[in-house]
């Protein structure tokens, strides 16, 4: 549990994002935090990374609750996250999880004691804790004594089999430092983040055999566009699949000038299209052809989508179940009938040289035809009127 939101076992797979604010800008943070949040991340991510940072997150905290946003804060730590925590409690008490990476905690005989700090800090304010591994950032030690028992064994393994070994083998190594601390079981999660999707497959069914601990995904460094967006989709499609996962984070570069939120998005598409949760309703478009050259088709299909997105806020408070509505935009009669008769509402648009009326179906049946040069806005206003009626 992390302040309110149940994560591991039964519980749904939580969407998180991170920000890419410096968190010493109060405002700037807040501000993202806020539209992350708004567009549905369940948890977000701030870097803690300096005294100014760690002096900004309590505040943040504050101005998140004044807006009557509870989304819980995760701070990430490294090099210096033992001090931040210790010398700024009030940073320590605002956050709801500590992200820890074993393999910037330290070197040498201080690493031990500097990862048990954090961990006992983590006790003392009633914390979780994720030990996040990234092959980018693999603890030397651990890589040094793997790589010299391999060495000698009979039977080595390939540096490609190592690395996702040693990944695995720190996330568990340090699960149990922190049982001995005192973390307990439910207040650990693991996750071991690679940027190859095969990689990241193999290390996640390793260790959900070898663990009970709940696990977060992401690819790290998945990229920008529709290429981070096919390779994170690929990797945790099939681990959650497998029922492997309990949060989920997709790492997208944004374009310049893109919202941060698309990642939020990105992540709960992929849950709804596997019928794994259901947070907006789905609009299902044909992709368009020559018997619609229109770009009317397209500009509607996008419309609704807007619209919905648009409504949820209110309509997730005031029509409970709303967000598994599915909505269908069909560019012609080929198949625009049958696909909108299968869909909760669904509208057909005239294809090329077919007779300039547009047909609704609402649960199967054909309810209305519309014409004229606002479709678009009666269409919308049918949908709302379906949502009032049924949720
Ligand atoms: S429904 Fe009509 S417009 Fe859409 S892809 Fe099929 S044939 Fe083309």
């Amino acid at each position: 549990m992390v302040d309110g939101v149940q994560i591991g076992g039964d519980a749904p797979v939580v969407v998180q994002s991170m920000t890419n604010t410096d968190t010493a800008d109060i405002g700037g943070t807040t501000d993202q935090v806020a539209e992350l949040a708004g567009a549905g991340s369940e948890l977000v991510r701030i870097t803690v990374n300096s005294e100014e940072a760690a002096k900004a997150v309590p505040r943040i905290r504050d101005r998140l609750d004044r807006m009557g946003l509870e989304v819980p804060l995760v701070g990430d730590f490294h090099f210096n996250g033992h001090r931040l925590l210790s010398d700024f409690p009030a940073c320590a008490q605002a956050l709801a999880k500590y992200r820890i990476n074993p393999g910037n905690v330290g070197s040498g005989a201080k690493r031990d004691s500097q990862f048990a700090r954090m961990i006992e800090i983590a006790c003392r304010y009633g914390k979780a804790v994720r030990i996040g591994v990234n092959w980018g950032s693999l603890d030397k030690g651990l890589v040094a004594r793997m790589m010299d028992e391999n060495a000698r064994s009979p039977e080595p393994l390939d540096a490609d089999q190592m690395t996702r070994e040693v990944m695995v083998v720190s996330a568990l190594e340090s699960a149990r430092r922190a049982r001995d601390v005192g973390l307990a079981e439910e207040r650990i999660v693991l996750s071991c983040k690679l940027s190859g999707v095969q990689d990241l497959i193999a290390v996640y069914r390793t260790l959900a055999r070898r663990c009970a601990y709940a696990l977060h995904l992401g690819l790290t460094e998945a990229g920008m566009g529709s290429k981070g967006i096919v390779a994170s989709s690929a990797a945790l499609a099939v681990l959650l699949q497998e029922g492997i996962g309990d949060t989920i984070r997709i790492s997208l570069t944004p374009e310049p000038g893109g919202s941060r939120s698309q990642e939020v998005i990105v992540a709960q598409e992929l849950l709804q299209s596997m019928g794994i949760r259901a947070f907006t309703p789905m609009v299902v478009a044909c992709p368009g052809c020559g018997r619609t050259t229109s770009s009317y088709f397209q500009q509607l299909a996008k419309d609704v989508q807007n619209h919905l997105r648009r409504m949820m806020p209110e309509w997730k408070r005031e029509h409970p179940g709303v967000e598994s509505m599915s909505v269908a935009v069909m560019g012609c009669v080929v198949n625009g009938p049958g696909e909108s008769k299968q869909a909760n509402i669904g509208i057909s648009l005239p294809g090329t040289g077919e007779s300039p009326s547009a047909p609704v179906y609402v649960d199967g049946e054909k309810v209305a035809t519309l014409k004229g040069d606002d479709i678009s806005d009666q269409f919308m206003r049918l949908v709302d009127g379906y949502v009032k009626e049924n949720y």
